[in-house]
């Protein structure tokens, strides 16, 4: 079973042990990264595990290894002795440390688990140039092996699974942020170890989860090698709130399944999807950009996404991968909660992927609407296609006017760019329903202008959750509960 370890990169001793403390009740052990404690002195490393009443690591990383140690390699070999000779259960040490240094320490070690660990801050190698390092850092017989690397695309963690999938004794994952889906699943490719930090802005290391986080928002503690794995697939996919809702239905309904963000440009889809079928990945959802280029990677695609022409979800059954399409889904119910559709104008500002899904709900319902967009000759195709109207942009006042529901289907509002409005204040109508399809932020300028006009508000994060039901439905076969899935998205709105 994977263990979580904390590192203490406190720089003071007084900070370390007040970080220790806190750090035992959410780890299994600790890492004493000594190397981060200014002017450390070896005759205080006594003093300093007996505050430890679990196990613990000692590292003294070098500043040449992506640590802080400022001492030179005789000093920081014989504080590594010194936790030897005090029979502390494991030390780090380097695959660069000089041979003859590697061979006396792992003779004398006695008690103490050694931990041979290798560092490649910059990228992840091919998975035969990981199998020779290891077997290298192996003949040493040290007592485990840490191999780290840099992730420079989603797709090198798989050259980490498959590492964990064929040797033992081993720790290993990527860092940086494309690298996060491998500290997760260390737990399913049976890491010895996964290093979470003990809040954010105490990480030891690029990437680096909180160890809250891991655990509430990914259920860490009980994934296991039977864990159906789901991803979001998007360019910013590490912004998804879907992990929220989905992961938080996954436990309660004790389902073994588990939903991470995968941070995927477009040249590494089809990759990505050779790799969801070597894995067995049950499938995920699509978010921005990759809604439509992805369909050419999948085997079937249901009726409603082909008209529609974009997927938002997929599954994998033994390999056959299908595309669907939930978004409409959402962001019909998300309006029939509010408004029947039908004897109604509706305004859609906006013709990309989100405008289409609303479009195809509006054409089925035979209402009668009109689509503005930046780019007029978009929003032409639209209309044409799903058989509503289109007017130009500079129409957007006299549109506004004319119609009893508008619907933001554009990003503007979107964060980071959260002062933004598809509507200016000077403009904004009175007592009409306004639908943002914008989530983050859920109070977006165009709701907040909506609430002062008197309008009755759609926020962006009704249409998230009833797609998400039809999406938790492909992948599982039951439903979620919807109640849960809306309180874990509101609960992590701001983040
Ligand atoms: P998309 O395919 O990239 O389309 C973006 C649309 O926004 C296009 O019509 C584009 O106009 C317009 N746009 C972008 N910047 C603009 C600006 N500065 N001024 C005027 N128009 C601008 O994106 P999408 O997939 O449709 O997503 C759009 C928004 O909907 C995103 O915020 C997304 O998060 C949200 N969304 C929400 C849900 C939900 O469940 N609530 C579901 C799907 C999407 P041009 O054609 O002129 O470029």
């Amino acid at each position: 079973m994977t263990r979580i370890c904390i590192p203490i990169v406190a720089e003071t001793i007084d900070n370390f042990i007040k970080d220790i403390k806190k750090a035992e009740i959410l780890s299994d052990l600790i890492e004493l990264r000594i190397d981060y404690i200014k002017d450390f002195k070896i005759d205080k490393l006594e003093k300093l595990i007996k505050n430890c009443t679990k196990d613990f690591i000692i590292t003294c990383r070098p500043k040449n290894n992506g640590g802080k140690f400022e001492g030179n390699e005789k000093e920081r070999i014989s504080i590594l002795e010194k936790a030897i000779d005090l029979e502390c259960p494991f030390i780090d040490l380097e695959i660069e440390t000089e041979n003859k240094t590697i061979l006396n320490l792992i003779n004398k070690k006695q008690k103490t688990k050694i931990i041979l660990s290798y560092h490649d801050f910059k990228k992840t190698n091919s998975l035969k140039k990981l199998k020779i390092k290891y077997d290298e850092m192996n003949s040493y017989f040290p007592d485990f092996l840490k191999i780290v690397t840099y992730a420079n695309s989603i797709n090198d963690n798989f050259n980490i699974f498959s590492l964990l999938n064929e040797k033992s004794n081993l720790i290993s994952f990527c860092m940086g942020i494309r690298g996060h889906i491998s500290r997760i699943l260390t737990a399913k490719y049976g890491s010895y170890i996964s290093y979470v930090c003990l809040e954010e802005g105490k990480e030891s290391a690029d990437g680096q989860i909180s160890a809250k986080y891991i655990e509430d928002v990914y259920n860490f503690s009980s994934i296991n090698k039977e864990t159906k794995v789901l991803g979001v697939l998007g360019s910013v996919a590490e912004n998804s709130k879907s992990k929220f809702m989905h992961n938080a239905n996954f436990k309660k309904k004790k389902l073994n399944f588990i939903y991470i963000p995968f941070k995927v440009r477009k040249e590494e889809l089809k990759e990505l999807i050779k790799n969801f079928k070597i894995f067995e990945f049950r499938g995920g959802a699509v978010t921005i950009p990759h809604k439509e280029d992805i369909m050419q990677y999948f085997n079937n695609i249901d009726n409603t996404a082909k008209i529609i022409g974009a997927t938002n979800t997929f599954v994998n059954d033994n390999s056959i991968f299908s595309g669907h399409n939930t978004d409409y889904y959402g962001a019909e119910h998300a309006l029939k909660e509010i408004t029947k559709l039908k004897d109604k104008k509706i305004l859609v500002i906006g013709a990309g992927g989100a405008a289409r899904s609303l479009c195809y709900v509006l054409n089925k319902e035979k209402s009668n609407f009109t689509i503005i967009n930046r780019t007029y000759e978009k929003a032409k195709l639209l209309a044409d296609e799903f058989n509503g109207s289109c007017s130009k942009f500079k129409e957007l006042k006299k549109e506004i006017n004319n119609n009893d529901i508008i619907i933001n289907t554009t990003s503007v509002g979107m964060n980071p760019n959260n002062n933004e409005c598809i509507i200016e204040e000077k403009i904004f109508p009175k007592n009409k329903i306004i639908m943002d399809m914008v989530y983050n932020p859920i109070e977006t300028v165009l709701i907040k202008l909506a609430n002062k006009n008197n309008c009755t508000i759609i926020t962006g994060d009704r249409m998230l959750a009833y797609q998400a039901i039809g999406q938790f439905k492909l992948w599982t076969g039951v439903d979620p509960y919807f109640d849960l899935m809306q309180k874990a998205l509101l609960e992590h709105l701001d983040e």
